[in-house]
């Protein structure tokens, strides 16, 4: 004896109703053999479709075994339903249940795209399916702008998408004309006769009196049956091996591009919704990316600002030990630095200390520096009047003095010339030679002290400070990443030549690092500032999401009826938020580099947008998405078939 095609022992479905539970199949047993054209009759509330909904394996029974070709169905695992469901089961119900959005043709296709079927094949089967059904001029329709006929024989067409071996229609006729209803029915007969399975729910006897056995449900029992009816004559043309097209091998979750394309339809439905939803992920990402690119141009700025104060320069400077000061460094050191060190652009030797000013009747204290006329031509200041020292009046330490432009004001008046005056410094004779112009703005304020002035170096030593000893050495090196060999280099040389480490020397590394820390924590904080706005917009991503799922329940239970497992339902409604963020992300970048580039043009790097920056910005995107349409997703993956198709 061969094996039953559908067999169900002692069934028994129980629904929890509050404390009690109502019994809708109590102990029903039943065998179907491959072939048979069964009706199940009875009246409303006896358990027809949930037999029907046990059989075709998208409700499970509370008690009882299910055997499908003896495959033991009871203990199959959701996804080894979703697979039955998928292959051998094509569902046919009363409302239809056809995607609103999509066309005839599209519906009848998502069966296979479930089951991994090419794109090209199943719409040519879609197609020469609703051709069988009459329906070639009704292929790139919605269901909308069809008539009840003729959107049930799409959902027969749907049904026989991955095979349809067996086709299980509850009541398919049940919102039809009469008319309409016996084109159904003469269409279910033609399948039969074609060797499909067929079981259908009735109340119409004139209609059961077209299948060969009818079964009788009363209060959840079987209280009639007529007993395997003949199977049609044809039975054995309709294989009951699994297609060959869609082994249970072959169903990947639904390709990528197909879920892409359900989430840009959905998201077209609701145009007004989506638009808020991309405003608020654009919103976000350009304030994220906004504030990532401020950060970076601000580091930029100071940056330059730091290389313009001397990023490549070393300063030596002799040890002070507590007995005052130490060995001395001089101008022989600077001399042999500038000789024999590599990369050494500039030496800046200097002394500096105060003086008393005697200078037409008045008397003032200043500050003043004594360095070389090299440092002088190339220091930060400029000329207002009169010429700079040269090598050889530092070399024979002639009495001449470049004033500072507060101070020659002070002085001589703001309108005096002071070139060519003598004034006495510490009670010697010196001749003016030349005024420095007054800083301008406060950042050149910095450059050099204006209320002071200059005398070359040797002239200082000798006639004001009466010492050898440099009080620092400048050196300013070519390049940045040349500092540390140069570094090195001065200290061997010094110490070679004072037998002693009675020096130090000191780079702008730790400047630059803690300009660095203060950039990282720029970077968290106008970050996290543009991330807020982006958390704001995933809520309202997760928000959204939540209210279309809860919308396309019976959507999401039809998927399920034709063959999604949960990870494809899953995978869907990720997709969709997923491509609503990603979008706003791209038109959010583009935003903020028009921003970015308008601000820029009003002064210097106001924002800065690398490509890690771009990346991040994208990404974020694309995570809000995923990660607050994650829980909107997962509850309609959760959803219970049976129940999300009762949904309203
Ligand atoms: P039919 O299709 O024959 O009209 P059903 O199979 O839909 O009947 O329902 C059988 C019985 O089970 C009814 O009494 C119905 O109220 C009950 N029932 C069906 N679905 C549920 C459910 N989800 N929760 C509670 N009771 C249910
Ligand atoms: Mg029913």
């Amino acid at each position: 004896m061969t094996v039953p095609l559908i067999e169900l022992r002692n069934i028994c479905r129980r629904y929890a109703a509050g404390s009690v539970s109502v019994a809708a199949l109590k102990d029903v047993d039943l065998v179907i053999q491959p072939g048979e054209f069964v009706a199940v009759m009875g009246p409303s509330g006896s358990g027809k479709s949930t037999l029907m909904n046990i059989i075709g394996c998208l409700d499970r029974p509370s008690d009882g075994e299910y055997y499908f070709r003896g495959e033991a169905v009871h203990r199959a695992d959701a996804d080894e339903l979703a697979r039955l469901r998928r292959e051998v089961f094509g569902f046919v119900f009363q409302s239809y249940n056809l995607l609103g959005m999509a066309t005839a043709r599209e519906n009848v296709e998502v069966p296979a795209i479930y089951a991994g079927i090419p794109r090209r094949a199943r719409a040519s089967r879609a197609t020469s399916l609703l051709e069988d059904l009459g329906l070639s001029h009704r292929l790139g329709h919605q269901p909308g702008e069809l008539s009840g006929g003729e959107q049930q024989r799409v959902a027969i067409a749907r049904a026989l998408m991955n095979g349809g071996r067996v086709v299980l229609a509850d009541e398919p006729t049940g919102s039809l004309d009469s008319a309409s209803g016996r084109e159904i029915i003469a269409q279910l007969e033609a399948l039969s006769n074609q060797g499909h399975t067929i079981i259908l729910v009735t109340h119409d006897p004139n209609v059961a009196a077209h299948a060969h056995r009818r079964i009788e449900l009363l209060d959840g029992h079987v209280v009639a049956d007529d007993g395997p009816g003949l199977p049609s004559k044809d039975a054995a043309s309709v294989s009951t091996e699994a297609d060959p097209r869609n082994t249970a091998t072959r169903a990947p979750v639904s390709s990528f591009r197909d879920s892409v394309r359900t989430a840009m339809r959905a998201l077209r439905t609701n145009r007004l919704r989506t638009s808020l939803t991309l405003l608020g992920i654009i919103i976000g990402v350009l304030s994220v990316t906004a504030m990532l690119g401020l950060a970076e141009g601000v580091q930029r700025g100071i940056m330059d600002s730091f290389r313009l104060l001397g990023g490549a320069s070393l300063q030596i400077q002799p040890n002070f030990d507590q007995n005052g000061p130490g060995t001395t460094l001089t101008i022989a050191d600077a001399d042999a630095i500038r000789d024999e060190v590599a990369n050494v652009i500039s030496v800046t030797p200097q002394m500096s200390g105060g003086a008393r000013i005697l200078a037409g009747g008045t008397t003032q204290f200043a500050r003043f520096t004594a360095t070389t006329a090299e440092s002088m031509d190339s220091g930060p200041w400029t000329l207002a009047e009169g010429v700079y020292f040269t090598a050889s009046q530092d070399r024979n330490h002639e009495p001449v003095v470049v004033l500072g432009g507060i101070l020659a004001g002070a002085l001589f008046g703001e309108e005096g010339n002071a070139v060519g005056e003598h004034i006495l410094l510490n009670g010697s004779p010196f001749q003016v030679i030349g005024v420095l112009k007054r800083p301008e703005d406060t950042f050149a304020g910095y450059q050099y002290n204006a209320y002071g002035f200059f005398v070359p170096l040797r002239t200082g030593a000798i006639r004001l400070l009466n010492k050898e000893s440099l009080d620092t050495v400048g050196v300013l090196v070519a390049e940045t990443h040349q500092v540390a060999a140069a570094q090195r280099a001065i200290d061997a040389l010094l110490v070679r030549r004072h037998g002693q480490r009675d020096f130090q020397i000191q780079n702008q590394e730790a400047a630059l690092e803690a300009q660095n820390n203060v950039s990282n924590i720029l970077r968290m904080l106008f970050g996290a500032i543009g991330g807020i706005s982006l958390v704001v917009a995933g809520i309202g991503v997760m928000n959204i999401m939540l209210a279309t799922v809860a919308e396309r329940t019976r959507e999401i239970g039809l998927r399920m009826a034709i063959g999604a497992r949960r990870r494809d339902i899953l995978f869907q409604f990720i997709c969709e938020a997923v491509v609503v963020a990603g979008l706003g992300g791209v038109i959010g970048l583009g935003l903020a580099l028009v921003v970015g580039e308008a601000v820029n043009m009003i002064g210097a790097t106001v924002m800065a947008f690398t490509a890690p920056i771009l990346l991040i910005g994208l990404s974020c995107a694309t995570l809000t998405g995923l990660f607050f349409g994650l829980a909107p997703a997962r509850r309609a993956a959760g959803m219970d078939p049976v129940a999300a198709l009762a949904a309203q």
